[in-house]
């Protein structure tokens, strides 16, 4: 049998080091609840009718953890909804692109998950941000009893959540022995979060962080926003990275708007891609550019810029027509 006090001064020393090196480094990671991204994500079919498949794709990360998405035959935006589910709570982040219950029966399927015996868990449903493919659900949650939805306007994030020095300070959500933080990340929209699970180390990025294409309508907010968030997990374990969408196929092709996507790449990304984000937002232009893998848009000032170009088209359409048509019309008086 092992006795410490059979080993000299200096191996005992060594020893004592090597242990305080350990329970420093190693506790990060180990106190994570671990899951699993095995999953292949449904992939949609150009015939929808011919090919039907489940309307909400569930994928259960671990025994409290699901991640539910929404069909592309049903939505190109094909969003990712989160369950997570504490002690004496649950927690939706998102809502989806589909209001019908008919088409999409998300409130239904995310209550039958939280069904034990003849109770329910109450539910809490927030939102990374408010364009309309990630709370269109809404209002199927707002219908049921012992469900709270956050509204995701920024009065209401920052008072909810706890956020008065918005955009700096960082939130809690208990759920029951598990505290998740909501960090604000605003750029993409006004109001955007992102929520960081403390049990599994999953880190909750929206439209902020994904596969895809980074759409930036404030780039300076965007780029404090990286920056704080960087800040926020260089100390922590992240397990994954999980953003709201996949825009990109193995091959790093942008895709988006189809309904079939047979090769798309995997939805995760890493604590080193959050860690990088500042870099990569702060050489952005403001309207668009591409670093590494990902797009970054402006999709406002390109919109704005495409509408003075096709202004600027029509007025030169209708001055070459004037200018036809009075040099038509001089010959017309000349003969
Ligand atoms: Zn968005």
């Amino acid at each position: 049998m092992f006795n410490l006090w059979m080993l000299d001064l200096r191996r005992r020393l060594q020893l004592f080091v090597l242990l305080t090196v350990c329970s420093i480094l190693l506790p990060a990671h180990s106190q994570l609840v671990p899951g699993t991204m095995d999953v292949k994500w449904n992939e949609g079919s150009n015939d929808c009718t011919k090919n039907p498949q489940p309307l909400i794709q569930m994928h259960r990360y671990n025994a409290d953890t699901f991640i539910l998405r929404e069909n592309l035959c049903a939505t190109y935006e094909a969003p990712f909804i989160y369950l997570l589910i504490g002690k004496t709570k649950a927690l939706l982040i998102d809502t989806g692109a589909v209001a019908d219950a008919k088409t999409m029966p998300l409130a239904e399927t995310v209550i039958s998950l939280l069904a034990n015996g003849g109770s329910r868990l109450p539910l809490m449903v927030v939102h990374t941000h408010g364009h309309l493919d990630h709370r269109s659900g809404d209002d199927q949650f707002r219908a049921l009893p012992n469900v709270e939805v956050v509204p995701t306007d920024l009065e209401s994030v920052k008072s909810r959540f706890g956020l008065a020095d918005w955009p700096n300070s960082i939130g809690q959500i208990d759920v029951g022995d598990r505290v998740i933080d909501v960090i604000p990340t605003p750029g993409h929209y006004p109001s955007h979060v992102a929520f960081y699970d403390r049990q599994t180390g999953l880190f909750f990025s929206g439209d902020f962080l994904l596969p895809g294409r980074l759409l930036i309508e404030d780039t300076n907010a965007d780029l404090a926003s990286a920056r704080r968030v960087a800040e926020f997990v260089e100390q922590r374990p992240v397990a994954y990275v999980l953003g709201a969408h996949i825009e990109l196929d193995q091959s790093g092709k942008t895709v988006v708007g189809g309904r079939y996507r047979p090769n798309e790449r995997p939805l995760q990304l890493t604590k080193q891609d959050l860690l990088a984000l500042p870099g990569i937002v702060s050489g952005f232009n403001g309207f668009y550019g591409k670093r590494g893998v990902y797009v970054l848009m402006n999709q406002n000032r390109i919109l704005i810029l495409l509408g003075v170009g096709a202004v600027i088209v029509l007025v030169a359409i209708i001055l070459i027509l004037r200018a036809l048509w009075r040099r038509l019309r001089s010959r017309a008086v000349a003969k």
